[in-house]
């Protein structure tokens, strides 16, 4: 089987990419240490990885995600998770999300218990501060690492009351070791080689195909086959495919420059071909 080499486009290392016949598990070893630590905060709850929610493309939805960069993601994720406490993060929520009511003909008691419908559109901070980009919802919750309950409390508040909610539970929250869960995303993210492939160049290498066509002149039963008999065309892929123009071309090239006195001599020209 072959190895395919890929390149790290974070940091131009080279590693050696093995296809599994059985699947595609990881498995974990000493050197996943740094990965194992990543997963290990993000499964307690602890910290959350921001990652692009959908697979919406600009050229097609409203949905921009596909514009973010992994700078983009860890940048939104950082301004919203660094601010001291959750009054601060709703009003940033906020700042993203624009809320509007969605007026009903009728409102009988039992809507109003249940709240005011409201319509919420979601934006991402990027790279051409301050403008934002639209993104859908899936995105918006998975990228700022919040559940959409919070989302939509904060929506639902602002749409009776027109301000972020106060603090309810208890004064400032501990967003103790911010910096070093910071640096774990930081390197988790950079491991997204796939991802990251969408918005550079990656690079990859591999062995290119070798393509051959022979033409033998052949003289008939037992006669023997010098290798002035024999003309090859010989390309790499790069160079250009193995479709029936080049064959053509191939073939051309042999009848009118290789052998063109000889068939101009010869009273027939029968084809043989062996089909491979
Ligand atoms: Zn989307």
């Amino acid at each position: 089987m072959d190895v395919l080499t890929v390149i790290n486009t974070f940091d131009g290392s080279e590693e050696a990419v093995k296809p599994t016949p059985g699947g595609r598990q990881r498995r974990l070893n000493e050197d996943n240490h740094e990965r194992q630590q990543t997963k290990k905060i993000h499964y307690s709850g602890g910290g959350r990885i921001p990652t692009i929610g959908c697979k919406h493309t600009s050229a097609k939805c409203f949905c921009q995600a596909d514009r973010l960069t992994p700078d983009d993601l860890v940048m939104n994720f950082q301004k919203f998770h660094d601010k001291p406490n959750k009054v601060e993060q709703d009003a940033a929520l906020l700042y993203l999300m624009s809320v509007s009511e969605v007026k009903r003909q009728r409102q009988n008691d039992e809507n109003r218990q249940k709240g005011r419908n409201v319509t919420v559109k979601y934006s991402l901070l990027w790279d051409e501060h301050p403008n934002k980009l639209p993104v859908c919802k899936a995105t918006f919750l998975s990228v700022l690492g919040i559940s959409k309950d919070r989302a939509s409390r904060v929506a639902q508040y602002y749409a009776e009351t027109a301000e972020a909610r106060p603090e309810r539970r208890g004064g400032a929250r501990n967003i103790e070791g911010s910096d070093s869960r910071r640096q774990l995303i930081i390197n988790h993210i950079k491991t997204f080689t796939c991802r990251a492939s969408h918005y550079g160049q990656a690079y990859y290498s591999r062995q290119l195909y070798l393509y051959l066509f022979g033409v033998v002149r052949h003289h008939g039963e037992n006669s023997r086959q010098p290798k002035e008999d024999v003309h090859l065309y010989v390309w790499q892929e790069n160079q250009g495919p193995k479709d029936s123009n080049m064959i053509a071309s191939a073939l051309n090239d042999c009848f009118i420059v290789r052998l063109a006195s000889q068939i101009r001599r010869s009273k027939g020209l029968r084809l043989f071909s062996d089909s491979c």
